[in-house]
């Protein structure tokens, strides 16, 4: 879906990997990936659009952390630093997620976070060490 959206296409996909959930109400485990994504929409009209997506496919969340059917992130924007309530880009998670990490390093590796100024493996390598 979001490869049809007007001025956006994804250039590549990691591979879909089950994690547990981390924290929250007891739930089933979920498949997350990272997207290599182009686009020309501006950060907030894009993050508008995947907010649709969301809706679409009947993303029903009452609970803060508890179970969705889809949760769309922008986690990186070339070197674009945001810092929003609405919108905040890199997401202020990134670093600390092993389920974003690991996907994020099969695409792009060497791919540098412009606030903390580590590339995705280094900030997998840290995270890996603290567990
Ligand atoms: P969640 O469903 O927990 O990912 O949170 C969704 C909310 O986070 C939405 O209201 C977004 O406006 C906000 N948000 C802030 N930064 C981001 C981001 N980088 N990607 C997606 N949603 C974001």
């Amino acid at each position: 879906m979001i490869g049809e959206l007007p001025g956006v296409t994804v250039r590549r996909t990691s591979a879909f990997r089950s994690t547990a959930p981390v924290g929250g109400p007891p739930q089933p485990d979920y498949l997350n990936a990272v997207a290599e994504i182009e686009t020309d929409l501006p950060p907030r009209a894009f993050l508008d659009k995947l907010q649709e997506i969301e809706k679409t496919l009947g993303r029903e969340c009452n609970e803060r952390w508890g179970p969705r059917t889809i949760d769309l992130d922008i986690i990186l924007l070339g070197d674009l630093k945001i810092d929003e309530p609405a919108l905040a880009i890199p997401h202020p998670l990134m670093h600390q997620r092993e389920f974003v990490l690991e996907p994020l390093c099969e695409l792009a590796p060497d791919i540098r976070h412009p606030i903390l100024q580590r590339t995705a493996a280094e900030l997998l390598a840290a995270l890996k060490n603290l567990g």
